[in-house]
C-alpha cells in the first residue's frame, strides 16, 4: 500500500521504517528541513538500535521516501498517518496544536481526484480527538473530498522500537468508518499480531490507560521500596514474589527512580486532565503522579545525607537517558538529579553510552557540568558514583575499577542495577532503592 506519515520523529520514522519494511511504499514527511536532509544524506537522527540498517536497506529498495513537502506527502499516501507532538501545556491538558495544524495541511492538500483518503491519528491523544480531526478536515478541505478518520494509538518503547513495531503484543485500530477499518486490515495483514477494533474514541482511551496503568505499576513498587527500606527489607524479593502471580507479572516493577521520558509524564497529567474535563476526576492518577515525582528527591536526600553537602563535591553520574538503548533525554529522571546537584555547588562529571550528545544539544543543564565517554575516567578522583540510567554496561562494571577510582568508595544506585555481593566484594559504601545499605 501507499502510506504517508507525517512527522518523522521516533515514532513517525521508526514506524514508516518498518511498514516500508514488510513491503509498503512509504513517504515520511516532516517541517524540519534539517532532519530531513540528514535523513536524505543517509544519516539518521536519533539512536534506535537495530534502525539504520532498515532505513538504509529501505530506501535502497525505493521503499522509503523523505520530503519536507506535505503536498507530496498527501499525494502518495492512501493512508496518512498523524505522528507529530502532543506535548503538555501548564494545566496539564494537551497541546493539540501540532494535530490541528497537520489536520489543516492534509485538507488543504487533498483533491477529490486523490480519491478515498484514510487519516490515522498515532500521535497519543485525548478521547474525542479524532471527531476533532474529522471536523477540521472537512472543513478546510475542498467540496467533494471523500475521507475517513482513525485512531492507531502507538505503544512502542524507545530502545526496541524496531521489534516493537515488527512484532506488536497487539494492534488497536478504532475508526466509525468500514471503509477506513478494510485499509487499515490490508496495511496491518503482513504483521503476526493481534488486532483489536473498536471505536474511535475507545482506541484514544487504551493508549492513556494502559500508559498510566503502567506508571501506577512503577509508583506502586517505588512505594513498596520505600516501605522496604524502613523495614530491612528487599524489595528485589519482593517484587519477585509480587510478580511470580501471574495476574500480576513481573514487568513494571522495578524500584527505581521513577519513571521519566517523553511519554509517561506528559500521558499522566494528560488523562488526569482528560478525566477532570469529563467531571470524573481519577485522584489514584494524582498518587501515582507524586510517588513518582518524591522518588527523586528521596534519593537526592540519601545522598545528601551521606556527602553532607554537594558544595565542592565531585559527582561521577553514570546515565543520562531516560533509559537504557536511547539516546532521548526528555524529560529524564538522571537529568533532574544532575540539575539538582549543580544547583547545590557540585561538580558533575556524566557519561552515557548514547546520551551525551542529546544532553549537549537539549537538556539546557546549566553549572559545572563536563561529559566524558569513559565510564571508568567518569569516576577518576569523584566523591560519589550515583547510576542513574539502567544501561547494561553499568551492570556488568569492573567494581574494583569503579573502587580504585573514587576518591571514597560511595555508590548510590538509583536503579538496582549492581549485585549487593559484588559490592561487598569490591569493598564499596552502597545505597540503592528499597534494599538494606552496604556501610
Ligand atoms: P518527536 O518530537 O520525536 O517527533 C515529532 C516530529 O513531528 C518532529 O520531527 C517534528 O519536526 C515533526 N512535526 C511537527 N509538526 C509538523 C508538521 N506540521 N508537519 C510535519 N512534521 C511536523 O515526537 P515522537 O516521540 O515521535 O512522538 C510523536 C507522538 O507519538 C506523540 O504524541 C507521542 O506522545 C506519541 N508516542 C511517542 C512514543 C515514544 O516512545 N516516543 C511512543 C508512543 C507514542
Amino acid at each position: 500500500m501507499n502510506i504517508t506519515i507525517i512527522g518523522t520523529g521516533y515514532v513517525g520514522l521508526t514506524s514508516g521504517t518498518c511498514f516500508a519494511e514488510v513491503g509498503h511504499n512509504v513517504t515520511c514527511v516532516d517541517n524540519n528541513p534539517e532532519k530531513i536532509e540528514t535523513l536524505l544524506k543517509g544519516e539518521i537522527p536519533i539512536y534506535e538500535p537495530g534502525l539504520a540498517d532498515l532505513v538504509k536497506q529501505n530506501v535502497a529498495a525505493g521503499r522509503l521516501k523523505f520530503t519536507t513537502s506535505t503536498e507530496e506527502g498527501v499525494k502518495n499516501g492512501d493512508i496518512i498517518f498523524i505522528a507529530v507532538p502532543t506535548p503538555p501545556q501548564a494545566d496539564g491538558s494537551v497541546d493539540l496544536s501540532f494535530i490541528e495544524k497537520v489536520a489543516r495541511e492534509i485538507a488543504q492538500c487533498l483533491t477529490p481526484e486523490h480519491g478515498y483518503r484514510v487519516i490515522v491519528d498515532k500521535s497519543t491523544v485525548p478521547v474525542k480527538t479524532g471527531d476533532k480531526v474529522e471536523q477540521t478536515v472537512r472543513r478546510y478541505a475542498p467540496e467533494g473530498v471523500q475521507f475517513g478518520v482513525v485512531s492507531n494509538p502507538e505503544f512502542l518503547r524507545e530502545g526496541c522500537a524496531v521489534d516493537d513495531l515488527l512484532n506488536p503484543d497487539r494492534i488497536v485500530i478504532g475508526s466509525n468508518d468500514e471503509k477506513a477499518l478494510t485499509y487499515m486490515h490490508k496495511l496491518y495483514e503482513p504483521f503476526v499480531a493481534p488486532v483489536l477494533v473498536t471505536d474511535i474514541n475507545s482506541a484514544e482511551l487504551i493508549k492513556h490507560a494502559a500508559n498510566s496503568f503502567l506508571a501506577l505499576k512503577i509508583s506502586y513498587i517505588n512505594a513498596v521500596a520505600n516501605i522496604c527500606e524502613a523495614a530491612g527489607a528487599d524489595v528485589e524479593k519482593v517484587a519477585e514474589g509480587i510478580g511470580m502471580d501471574k495476574r500480576i507479572g513481573r514487568q513494571f516493577l522495578n524500584a527505581g527512580l521513577g519513571y521519566g521520558g517523553s511519554c509517561f509524564p506528559k500521558d499522566i497529567k494528560a488523562f488526569i486532565n482528560i478525566s477532570e474535563t469529563l467531571g470524573q476526576p481519577f485522584g489514584l492518577l494524582k498518587e501515582v503522579e507524586r510517588i513518582n515525582f518524591d522518588q527523586a528527591d528521596r534519593f537526592l536526600n540519601k545522598i545528601r545525607e551521606k556527602l553532607w553537602v554537594f558544595r565542592e563535591k565531585k559527582i561521577a553520574l553514570w546515565g543520562l537517558a531516560f533509559k537504557q538503548n536511547t539516546d532521548d533525554v526528555r524529560e529524564s529522571v538522571a537529568v533532574t538529579l544532575a540539575q539538582k546537584m549543580l544547583d547545590e555547588g557540585a561538580s558533575v562529571i556524566a557519561t552515557d553510552p548514547q546520551g551525551i550528545p542529546t544532553a549537549k544539544k537539549f537538556s539546557n543543564l546549566t553549572g559545572d557540568i563536563t561529559f566524558t565517554e569513559d565510564m571508568y575516567a567518569a569516576l577518576d578522583g569523584a566523591d560519589a558514583l550515583i547510576i542513574a540510567t539502567e544501561w547494561p554496561q553499568f551492570a556488568a562494571a569492573d567494581l574494583c575499577e569503579v573502587a580504585k577510582r573514587l576518591r571514597t568508595p560511595l555508590v548510590f544506585d538509583g536503579r538496582n542495577l549492581l549485585d549487593p555481593e559484588d559490592v561487598k566484594a569490591a569493598k564499596l559504601e552502597y545505597y540503592s532503592i528499597g534494599r538494606p545499605a552496604i556501610d
